[in-house]
């Protein structure tokens, strides 16, 4: 097993209320030129967790993070006009709080951080403050939460 230090959310940036699967994801990503799915793990709406890459391989989610890390990717993250928006739903809530939990567990000492929070430093004030993120993914404040 590579080593894991970091556990990092994301949002799939899909509109509010609308279902999408880990096929759709894997499609989005080959198309970005990714092998298959980025993500490790991705919670639907209604709160199932569904695999991605398993976790012994090497995501692709995060620019310069992805060798020791772990993706979760909640479907959502826009409101219906698509701006940003945390759309998660109660029963996403509930399982991201329980499969972070899950891994914490396999995985001692990680850090739990949102995509934003790898956005660069430009000020390089040691704060990643929200005018620097590259984007708002996943669209809620992690460190306060999990
Ligand atoms: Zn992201």
């Amino acid at each position: 097993m590579r080593k894991i230090n970091k556990i990092i959310i994301h949002c799939s940036a899909t509109k509010e209320g609308q279902n999408f699967t880990t096929d759709d994801i894997d499609r989005w990503h080959k198309k970005r030129g990714f092998a298959k799915i980025g993500y490790h793990f991705v919670i639907y709406l209604d709160g199932s967790v569904h695999k991605g890459r398993d976790i012994s391989e090497v995501g692709a989610h995060v620019q310069g993070q992805n060798s020791n890390s772990i993706g979760i990717c909640y479907i959502g993250g826009l409101d219906v006009n698509g701006k940003s928006k945390d759309t998660r739903t109660d029963a996403q809530k509930t399982s991201l709080v329980k499969l972070v939990a899950e891994l914490k567990a396999q995985f001692p000492n990680t850090t739990i951080l949102g995509h934003r929070d790898y956005s660069p430093d430009l000020n390089g004030n040691g704060i990643i403050e929200p005018w620097e993120w590259m984007k708002d993914c996943p669209c809620f404040d992690v460190s306060k939460e999990l």
